[in-house]
């Protein structure tokens, strides 16, 4: 343990209040913390869970100061606070990881320079802020291409698929004119994550790699551990590693990537907060995401990250209570099979209210399992 080590009794801070921080409040307490959230909204699925909710804006640094004095540590499971804020955060606390991390990875074209600059893989790109851009970009990255958004937009939103000259005006026509990321269409075989986890003292861990499936630009459903060979496996925890050490990050982060039809890895994004597709390891693993999130940024020694069995995880959107009220009976009777809610009373469509996590002998067990599971939710 190393002298900085913020110990169970202590209070830890949160800034963002949804389901990454109820689980992340919820192992924290486990272990004899007390955690506070802060996000604009109350009632939240975080909130919900902590011995303290405090409702207040982002960029209120008064705010945002007063609550990191309440607390020995500050996270954050929304990663789109203003830099100011981490900053004002900073002035009475540790934020872990630090407010320079959050700077890198809430603008895409930030991230993607910081991957390009330290040469890691990523997929070709351009940026584009007009439209004289947009002509250059396409021709520099090629076509089929994706325009996003630089501004990390949740879940897919803010990017358009560009097939043609024609379909690049439309979506430039709809995104812009802020700025933008022009990226090659990759025909990938597998989207995976490595979710890792590094210590004050740099210590380095990686949960097993999860292959993911998304519907919508949203994510479905998760396997772990991923059906790829050894050295992809290792090659994904690697750039997890470097990415993490060349941003100095003491946490959790997730590294999403593309497998191409060549076995290259391509990074897609990072997020430096535990992930939709590590929720797995609640059930799966020696040590959870979230408690890997606890230890980490309290400064405690790091868990083991081997997993017990394979595992799927099913996502489940506000389009499940279409009809009603799922039949979670129908689900919890089902061997082997776990519900996590999240304690959100407005089932909007496609908005995350919960997942399913089953274990199974391998991971196609596993993952007709949390299907049927899910399947079973709504048969009439
Ligand atoms: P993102 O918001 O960048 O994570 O994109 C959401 C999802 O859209 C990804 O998980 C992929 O399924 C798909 N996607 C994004 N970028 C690309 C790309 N360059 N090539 C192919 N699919 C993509």
């Amino acid at each position: 343990m190393t002298a900085a080590a913020v110990l169970p009794g202590a209070a830890l801070g949160v800034l963002g209040s949804g389901q990454l921080g109820r689980m992340f409040a919820l192992a924290a307490r486990r272990l004899g913390y007390r955690v506070h959230v802060y996000s604009p909204e109350s009632d939240t699925p975080a909130g919900q869970v902590a011995d303290l909710e405090v409702r207040a804006a982002y960029d209120d640094l008064d705010a945002v100061r007063a609550f990191a004095h309440g607390v020995r540590v500050v996270t954050f499971e929304f990663e789109n606070v203003p830099d100011a804020s981490a900053a004002a955060a900073a002035e009475c606390a540790p934020v872990r990881p630090a407010g320079a991390v959050l700077h890198v990875t809430q603008q895409r074209l930030r991230e993607k320079l910081f991957l390009a600059n330290a040469g890691l893989p990523i997929v070709p790109f351009a940026p584009v802020r007009s439209r004289a851009d947009l002509d250059a970009a396409v021709a520099q990255v090629g076509l089929p291409a994706v325009l996003k958004s630089a501004a990390f937009g949740y879940d897919g939103k803010g990017q358009a698929r560009v097939g043609n000259a024609a379909t690049a005006q439309e979506a430039w026509q709809r995104l812009g004119p802020s700025e933008c990321v022009l990226e090659r269409f990759v025909d990938f075989e597998r989207e995976l994550s490595v979710i890792a986890a590094r210590a004050l003292d740099g210590e380095f861990r990686a949960f097993p790699l999860a292959e993911n499936v998304h519907a919508r630009h949203v994510l479905d459903v998760t396997v772990a551990p991923a059906r790829v060979t050894p050295r992809v496996a290792t090659q994904a925890v690697e750039l997890a590693r470097a990415v993490m050490e060349r941003l100095d990050v003491v946490g959790v982060l997730c590294v999403e990537l593309f497998l191409d039809r060549d076995g290259r890895l391509l990074i897609n994004e990072l997020a430096p907060r535990p992930h939709n597709s590590g929720h797995f390891t609640i059930e799966a693993c020696a040590t959870s995401q979230f408690e890997q999130q606890v230890r980490a940024v309290a400064g405690l020694p790091l868990g083991a990250t081997e997993m017990w069995r394979p595992a799927a995880m099913a996502n489940l959107l506000g389009d499940l209570w279409s009809h009603g009220e799922p039949d979670w009976s129908a689900a919890l009777a089902l061997p082997g099979v776990s519900l996590h809610l999240y304690g959100k009373t407005q089932p909007r469509p496609g908005r995350k209210l919960g997942h399913l996590t089953a274990l199974g002998t391998d991971v196609d067990d596993a993952r007709a399992r949390v299907l049927h599971a899910r399947q079973a939710l709504t048969r009439a």
